[in-house]
């Protein structure tokens, strides 16, 4: 077998940290790619890798990518990713959210872990039991920080396209601009119904016929086919659904001067940030405008570890820095002609000392 730090994803990971627990059995591999700025924090994945190397691929390139969006978000966090490799029926039980809970607490706050792909708020609050090196826990809806990233993330995506709408349309007023919105669930139907209030004109597709159509009668907005969303003719493109949605293909066919939306890992690959340039399209990268979950969790975190208790303000507060991060990413792309993508990629290099 080939030592895995010679994997094309390894990119001189801190740690990985590999967990088996034959009692419940759990496999996970927890990876951390930087602790520069603080512990290394990242959602836990629960999924079926047929081959289990696809999870510790999984595990290197999300826990680089933690790096780089928490490091953006100005958040005292590394990057660090949980991946827990189910079995073909994904059988979860409580022993092994114990053993994994043990496993992180294992780790002395190295890893702080919350929900992703797989995992439920439930699940976190099984894992809570075992270790404080927690985040995404319910909250009593009193206005402290915490819960369902989704909304938090939403808010940062609704403040990044009106940036981008200044930065590339040169205004303020968001009436009869129009947004495309592909993907109405949890983020992308947020996003649409924060621009509804600002009057702009929206266009909606999902793959859920009938939810989207009802989102839309409530918003006075119109729906395309899944497959029309991304051609159609519009201001700003707001991909929020699935990555790699943008390839030599699709980037060709948009009509849009904007995209800027929630989806991870937009580009198929990391060129396409350049093709989108080159066509002129301002593009707000992923993991900066869509780092609203994740300041969230980790202001709920931080509060919680040094016996405080955040708000809802003080999180708002950090995700309205957004707009200003991404107005300097594009500032700094126009002046040397390299894409926003690859200046983003650059800042987060530097702040995590890898430059
Ligand atoms: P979700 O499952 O609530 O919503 C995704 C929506 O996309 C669903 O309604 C689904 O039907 C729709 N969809 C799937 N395929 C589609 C297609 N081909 N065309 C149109 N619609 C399609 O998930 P979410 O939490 O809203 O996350 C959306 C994206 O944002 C994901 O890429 C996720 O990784 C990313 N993201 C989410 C958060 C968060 O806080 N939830 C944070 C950062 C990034």
């Amino acid at each position: 077998m080939t030592a895995f730090w010679t994997e094309p994803d390894f990119d001189d990971h801190e740690m990985v940290h590999v967990v088996r627990d034959r009692a419940s059995g759990l496999t996970a591999i927890i990876a951390v790619h930087s602790a520069h700025l603080g512990p290394g924090a990242g959602g836990t994945r629960f999924w079926h890798y047929p081959d289990p190397k696809d999870g510790l691929r999984d595990a290197l390139r999300l826990s680089r990518g933690m790096s780089y969006k928490n490091a953006m978000a100005g958040l005292p966090m590394g990057g660090g990713k949980a991946v827990i490799l189910a079995d073909e029926e994904r059988t979860k039980t409580p022993e092994m959210l114990a053993a994994f809970g043990d496993a992180v607490e294992g780790l002395g706050g190295r890893y702080v872990t919350a929900e992703d792909v797989g995992i439920s708020e439930a699940d976190m609050v099984a894992v809570s039991k075992r270790t404080a090196h927690v985040s995404g826990l319910p909250v009593a809806g009193d206005g402290s920080a915490g819960g369902d990233p989704g909304p938090f993330t939403s808010y940062g995506i609704y403040l990044g396209i009106k940036a981008a709408v200044q930065h590339r349309l040169k205004t303020d007023d968001m009436t009869g601009v129009h947004v495309a919105v592909q993907g109405t669930g949890s983020v992308g139907g947020g996003v649409a119904r924060l621009l509804a209030k600002d009057g702009a004109r929206l266009t909606l597709a999902d793959i859920h016929a009938d939810g989207v159509k009802a989102l839309a009668e409530k918003l006075g907005a119109e729906v395309v086919a899944p497959d029309a969303i991304l051609t159609t003719q519009c201001d700003v493109l707001s991909p929020n659904a699935l990555g790699a949605i943008l390839d030599d293909k699709t980037i060709a066919a948009l009509n849009t001067k904007i995209v800027a939306g929630g989806a991870n890992n937009q580009l198929a690959r990391a060129g396409h940030g350049g093709v989108l340039f080159d066509r002129g399209i301002l593009y707000a990268p992923d993991y900066v405008i869509n780092a609203g979950g994740i300041i969230s969790v980790a202001t709920e975190y931080l509060a919680r570890r040094d016996g405080k208790q955040a708000s809802v303000g003080d999180v708002n507060a950090l995700i309205e820095k957004i707009p200003a991060r991404l107005a300097q990413i594009w500032q700094a792309s126009e002046a040397d002609g390299t894409s926003p993508d690859v200046v983003a990629d650059r800042m987060a290099q530097e702040l995590i000392g890898r430059s």
